[in-house]
């Protein structure tokens, strides 16, 4: 799944710039040291690229992915490392340029052309507040609310290379257990957690695709009833800047 200026064009004027701030943000967590987004390219030289992602209409994103088996084999830690570097990557303006990369905040191992259980999310939350970065093995949708939302302006998917139009409805709070790896220590654990809003549909979004369900198959034109999920930006007493400033601090290629 990706976040684009056409992911959420349609939000209120001004609105698109939250989404470079954001990942302004979420790049603040780690590039107040360059050199380690330097570091960890170089480390995974096999770096995932667009040209690894296959897209719609190819028969792995169509079928239901198998269980990982656990514990998890040397391969798949790779791939799974790769997957969220390749989330990390795309959110750094240079080096998506640089490979021809669109944005992602989220990567399922289907669209690898991997047919397993196994996803990476790497994105901030609608409040531009709290960092998610998961790798999760085998997740399940244990609970959810009754309530829904939906991304205005249709969700993302970098499999999906088209303009979509309409709505895709979403559980607006879900509780997911899965085993979650954790590359820097090597780890495996299981645990359920619960996420609302947009993390809620980034990780719906993405465990539709181990169970061979493209968001376009779940457009509707309209959808009652139901609060879209609002992207707020924190105010800072020190930030005067308008809305339009800010958008123009930020170039407009790249970003679709
Ligand atoms: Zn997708």
């Amino acid at each position: 799944m990706y976040p684009t200026m056409k992911t959420f064009l349609d939000l209120e004027n001004g609105s698109v710039f939250l989404v470079f701030f954001g990942l302004l943000r979420i790049l603040g967590g780690s590039d107040g040291n360059p050199g380690e987004i330097c570091y960890n390219v170089c480390e995974v030289s096999n770096m995932i690229t667009m040209d690894d992602i296959i897209r719609e209409g190819h028969p792995t994103l169509e079928k239901r992915a198998k269980e990982v088996g656990l514990p998890l084999d040397e391969d798949t830690k790779k791939t799974l490392t790769r997957m969220r570097q390749f989330l990390i990557n795309s959110q750094d303006e240079t080096i998506r340029e640089e490979h021809g990369l669109r944005e992602g905040v989220g990567l399922s191992a289907p669209q690898i052309g991997i047919s397993k259980r196994m996803l990476a999310i790497y994105t901030l939350d609608e409040d531009f507040e709290e960092h998610h970065d998961y790798i999760i093995i085998n997740p399940k949708i244990i609970g959810h609310s009754v309530a829904k939302t939906y991304i205005a302006g249709s969700e993302g998917c970098l499999s999906v290379d088209r303009e979509v139009d309409g709505v895709v409805p979403r559980h607006k709070r879900v509780s997911m257990r899965g085993h979650f790896y954790r590359p820097d220590t090597d780890t495996v654990e299981e645990k359920t957690i619960r996420l609302r809003g947009f993390l809620s549909v980034v990780i719906q979004h993405e465990i539709d695709h181990l169970d061979g369900i493209l968001f376009t198959k779940r457009i509707v034109a309209d959808l009652e009833r139901a609060e879209p999920i609002e992207f707020k930006l924190p105010e800072t007493e020190d930030d005067e800047s308008t809305p339009e400033e800010n958008h123009n601090r930020f170039p407009k290629e790249g970003k679709t």
